[in-house]
């Protein structure tokens, strides 16, 4: 029987709805072998989800989607396999926390100028983590009755360019790859198609880049094979995932991509030969 993974799936750990529970049986009702988690700027959720996944015989991969930034764009990097006790990924992640949370109340703020009716405070109450984003903004904002939908509340305050709009600080590609790496895992670019262009990419192979998400919900099939051509090109690992948020888009995308298991062995064969290296790195300056 064909084995399949999901490696993009987020929770309420960060802008998803989903709690691990939620997740792990949706992922159990679609039959996948295994799953990554891959909240935005957060380990948190991977404890408890991989508890449950144990529980139930799926494979799980720790992960997080971490925010960059290459030429002035906003990027992506999907970081798996990371050691997700690793002191240096969590003083990061913790400081950008920190950014997110300002930016809900700079967000806010604008809003108010605008005479919103709207609390920070309604705002972290609604998110309830660590880790708050522009979805959280728009649920309250449709929790209060001021937007219809999600939809709306971005594409009439927080979309770029829209008033509620504040740019948020975000380290550079580069770092946040090094910074994979010094936790034990592996940086993948996150959804590429939906990257205004290609030309960060050599950028990021010289500074490391291990792997490629070319399957992606938002990836049509031509799009996927640019991506798969590119992988090749650049020998760079190949993975795929449907960037569920439970049910903050509609219908939940979990399902909807499924990546063969063998990308998930040959990201295993990577980390694994990078351990095997480092320790006769070790053995030899001894
Ligand atoms: P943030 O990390 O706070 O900048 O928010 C980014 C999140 O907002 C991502 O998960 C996006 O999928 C989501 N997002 C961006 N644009 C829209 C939109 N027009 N409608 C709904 N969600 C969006
Ligand atoms: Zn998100
Ligand atoms: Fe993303
Ligand atoms: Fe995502």
């Amino acid at each position: 029987m064909t084995m399949f993974a999901d490696l993009h799936l987020h929770t309420h750990f960060s802008d998803g709805t989903y709690s691990p529970e939620e997740l792990v049986a949706q992922a159990r009702r679609h039959g996948l072998a295994a799953l990554a988690l891959t909240d935005h700027d957060t380990v948190e959720g991977c404890a408890p989800t991989a508890v449950l996944c144990h529980a139930v015989g799926i494979e799980f991969i720790p992960g997080a989607e971490l925010t960059a930034e290459q030429g002035g764009d906003e990027i992506h990097i999907l970081g798996y396999l990371v050691d997700i006790q690793n002191r240096r990924l969590l003083e990061e992640i913790g400081k950008f926390q920190g950014v997110r949370q300002n930016r809900i109340r700079e967000i806010v703020a604008r809003l108010k100028q605008m005479n919103v009716p709207l609390e920070s405070d309604a705002v972290f109450a609604l998110a309830n983590c660590r880790s708050p984003g522009r979805p959280h903004v728009a649920r309250a904002l449709v929790q209060a009755g001021i937007c219809a939908s999600l939809d709306e509340a971005f594409e009439r305050f927080l979309k770029k360019n829209r008033p509620g709009w504040v740019p948020k600080f975000k380290m550079s590609a580069a770092a946040a790859i090094e910074l994979i790496h010094q936790a034990g895992g592996l940086a993948v670019l996150a959804h590429p198609g939906l990257n205004r262009t290609d030309d960060p990419i050599p950028g990021m192979v010289e500074a490391g880049l291990d792997g490629i998400e070319c399957f992606h919900t938002k990836h049509s099939t031509a799009t996927s094979e640019h991506y798969l051509e590119l992988a090749d090109h650049f020998h760079l690992l190949v993975t795929g995932g449907s960037d569920c948020h439970g049910m903050s888009k509609g219908k939940p995308l979990i399902g909807t991509v499924k990546l063969p298991y063998q990308h998930v062995e040959m990201l295993k064969a990577k980390v694994a030969g990078n351990l095997m290296r480092e320790k006769s790195c070790v053995k030899r300056d001894a």
